[in-house]
């Protein structure tokens, strides 16, 4: 008897770090059970009925809620693999960009790894046009996790699975579509004074009209016109830490005034050849303390850590999002550990 306890309790614990390949059915659900009672889920008995909630979840639910749930188990690249699970490259590329913050894709990321993407579709339904929500990535680490999160100033942007900000506080580009056509050097033949001089800023190639937007909340100190720069809005940002300018533009946006809040991503002005512009282009300038930096080179400020009333905050409201995860999870560690058990007779 006492074997038997000892024989019972070691495959147990096998089955639950995950060598399930070799366990029996009786077992394979006693691992279900002892799944579901650490997690606050109702207890799952049945294997039958767990296999068939997940064959037919994805059609369910996308018919009844407002999330939709791609995932997939990674065969050789992870983009590869989400594009076969229906996600479109821009949604990749973003999912990379956030996974990317917290591990090294060629490094960490191995064959069999799983991940799972939820989110809110836009309104013709895709979800090309959607909004990212939350991700996980389940590698032989740690589960790693991104969630969209509108913090109490109502800012929206992405955090790791424990509450930090992922990103940085400013965007590397003022325009959508960058072509960098003259670089930040100290040395440069100027086009029309016929002199070389420093170019401190960058200059991007655009159509005139083209939207340009500020690169992080701040306030407007200045939106005028200069000899040089033509229209011009210079924005200061983390108190007058940072400013940036924008300059040569055709006209501003409406609202762009000295002493106005300004936040990522809102247009600010539309590109033009103002000043002294041999032809449309946007010159962008970046400065930290009062110093003239790169803009595509310079290590951009990191957001600053959440309080500890942010984070309890971001708890409370991402609960919906990480129980969705957890769910998820869950469900596909029942499935594997059922599916496990079928394959083999
Ligand atoms: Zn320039």
């Amino acid at each position: 008897m006492k074997l038997f306890f000892s024989t019972a309790l070691a495959t147990l614990l096998l089955l639950m770090s995950g060598c399930v390949a070799q366990q029996t059915t009786q077992l394979t659900t006693t691992a279900i059970l002892a799944d579901a009672a650490v997690s606050p889920a109702p207890a799952v008995t049945p294997s039958r009925q767990v296999v068939k909630k997940s064959a037919e979840r994805s059609e369910s639910e996308a018919a009844t809620s407002r999330w939709v749930i791609r995932s997939g188990r990674i065969k050789k690249t992870f983009s590869q693999t989400a594009q076969r699970a229906g996600i479109p490259n821009l949604q990749i590329r973003k999912l990379e960009a956030l996974f990317g913050e917290q591990i090294d894709f060629r490094r960490d990321i191995q064959k069999g790894d799983h991940f799972t993407a939820v989110f809110q579709p836009g309104k013709s339904g895709s979800l090309r046009g959607g909004k990212l929500l939350a991700a996980e990535l389940n590698s032989r680490r740690e589960p790693i996790r991104v969630i969209r999160h509108t913090n109490r100033r109502g800012i929206s942007r992405f955090y790791s699975g424990s509450g930090e900000p992922l990103g940085t506080d400013f965007l590397r580009n003022p325009l959508k579509n960058v072509k960098v056509s003259s670089h930040f050097t100290l040395r440069r033949f100027h086009p029309v004074l016929k002199v070389y001089r420093p170019h401190r800023g960058t200059d991007f190639a655009a159509r005139k009209g083209t939207p340009v937007m500020a690169t992080a909340d701040g306030v407007v100190q200045k939106r005028e016109y200069q000899n040089g720069y033509g229209k011009v809005v210079f924005l200061e940002h983390s108190g007058g830490r940072y400013t940036t300018v924008y300059a040569h533009l055709s006209r501003f946006a409406r609202g762009i005034k000295p002493g106005r809040a300004v936040h990522q991503g809102q247009i600010i002005g539309y590109v033009g050849s103002t000043g002294l512009a041999t032809g449309s282009h946007l010159h962008y300038e970046f400065r930290e303390d009062g110093e003239y930096k790169d803009a595509m080179k310079v290590a951009l400020p990191r957001i600053k850590k959440p309080t500890t009333a942010e984070r309890k905050y971001f708890y409370q409201a991402t609960a919906d999002l990480r129980r969705i995860l957890l769910s998820e999870q869950r469900e596909r560690r029942i499935a594997m550990a059922s599916g496990g058990s079928q394959s083999r007779r």
